[in-house]
């Protein structure tokens, strides 16, 4: 049955307590520091998507210059206290460090990251002054970290930005998208505070484009406009049942525990997760933390295709949660308007698609699922009415660009999740400084 509040205070305490904790001691993280080699062409700053100097900055904790290195790490990267909660660094960074090769761990290179850019925020260490005020003001749409990244760097050149957001808090999908035992609210919020220290950055909430504001609007008050809505709307699975009570959408739960509260947010007994990326993930690992006893996940290809990563995955499998493969909805079965069964096609792997991956196919084979709940988590797809309304190119409702952050519109640019359908925050962190890139060139200012 699908209730809420299934766990004892402390038994939440517990669950979404943070699952990569920082060094205990100082004395701890100089040992990593000490341990790297800081290769020269180093691996680890080439796999970064915002290029990070990761060298510099360990050599800094090293010598014990903690301000240094968070200077340059916000350099290159302005949410990178958050990035180091939540970036797949087995991907990337950590993945590329040369320690691999010999096969021994890896420089803990988030944990370090987080060690500095945590304490320049707890000591509000403001680290970039303003230029001088241009007279120039650009409109940002979205307060996610695009918009946020993008905006830090147009102030630091002395441009005035209204960012227009339309949620009530700033942070995108990392303050609504994340599992909390990831990145707690309360850490987003202190995030965007610090990120909005710089001054010259005004944030207007509950302000959503084609509602609130429109394009046209912007275009006519702002010098340039940055686009940079991400994706919001979850894909549907456009299968019988959808609408019964107990199929939810990842997106809304996740939000729901992170804005009302771990013992608000209801959860079945047997719950069906649909889908293997990270939001799928962050949704069964959550349900089991909830109190689900049973959560499962249901994918319609093989591990080898999977999109999270292995350490993703082995989250899930150590929180108990099962793994179906190859398996696709079919239809939801319900008794009284209420979920009762997963209906699921047994599938087989045929021809590579587009994606390069090989394309599941039905083999006409079924079998059903005893569940309460179902959770859908099978991707988000662009606004694609929004930006057919306002003649941007598009290819299907994602953002086509002329270069990295121009669109079709003069004076009117754009980045992240809008236009690549969803990535990481830091290719999104990455995609807000080529954005302001492209408007201070656009302004003459560089
Ligand atoms: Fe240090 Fe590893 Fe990067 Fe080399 S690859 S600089 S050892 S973190």
């Amino acid at each position: 049955m699908i209730q809420s509040n299934r766990l004892t205070k402390e038994q939440y305490t517990v669950n979404f307590s943070d699952i990569h904790p920082p060094f205990e001691t100082a004395d701890a993280a100089l040992v990593e520091a000490n341990r790297c080699l800081f290769c020269y062409d180093a691996p680890c700053t080439k796999s970064c998507p915002t290029g990070i100097d990761v060298p510099k900055f360990i050599k800094q904790i090293a010598t014990e210059n903690i301000k240094g290195s968070a200077h340059t790490i916000f350099s290159s990267n302005i949410m990178g206290a958050g990035c180091s909660k939540v970036c797949p660094v087995e991907k990337l960074c950590e993945g590329s460090c040369v320690f691999n090769l010999m096969e021994e761990e890896p420089i803990p290179i988030a944990k370090l990251q987080r060690y500095s850019t945590e304490k320049a925020m707890e000591k509000n260490w403001q680290l970039f002054r303003r230029n001088e005020p241009t007279g120039k003001k650009v409109a940002v749409v979205g307060a996610g970290p695009a918009g946020l990244s993008c905006a830090h760097v147009l102030s630091r050149a002395g441009v005035d930005v209204t960012i227009y957001e339309k949620e009530a808090k700033g942070g995108g999908l990392m303050t609504y998208g994340i599992a909390a035992y990831k990145v707690t609210p309360q850490f987003c919020e202190d995030e965007v505070n610090y990120i909005l220290g710089i001054g010259g950055i005004e944030v207007r909430y509950n302000q959503e484009l084609g509602k609130d504001i429109s394009l046209t609007q912007l275009k006519k008050d702002y010098d340039a406009v940055y686009l940079a809505m991400g994706v919001g709307i979850a894909r549907k699975l456009d299968i019988p049942g959808e609408k019964l009570e107990g199929v939810v959408d990842a997106i809304q739960f996740i939000y729901d525990i992170r804005s009302n509260g771990f013992s608000s947010v209801p959860v079945g007994d047997k719950v069906a997760v649909i889908g293997m990326g990270m939001t799928a993930i962050d949704a069964a690992t959550q349900a089991k933390r909830l109190g689900a006893s049973e959560v499962t996940l249901v994918y319609r290809r093989t591990e080898a295709e999977k999109p999270c990563t292995d350490v993703e995955l082995d989250i899930a499998k150590l929180d108990g949660c099962e793994i179906i493969w190859l398996a696709a909805p079919l239809k939801v079965k319900g008794s009284n308007g209420k979920v009762k069964q997963l209906v699921c096609s047994k599938m087989k792997l045929g021809e590579p698609d587009a994606s390069g991956r090989r394309s599941p196919v039905d083999t006409g084979e079924t079998f059903a699922m005893e569940v309460d709940m179902v959770i859908k988590a099978a991707g988000q797809v662009p606004y694609e009415k929004l930006v057919k309304k306002y003649k941007l190119d598009n290819k299907n409702g994602k953002l086509v660009l002329k270069d990295k952050a121009t669109t079709n519109i003069k004076g009117v640019f754009a980045g992240g999740d809008a236009v690549n359908g969803g990535k990481e925050v830091v290719d999104a962190v990455q995609a807000g400084k080529d954005g302001a890139k492209a408007i201070l060139e656009f302004l003459k200012l560089c």
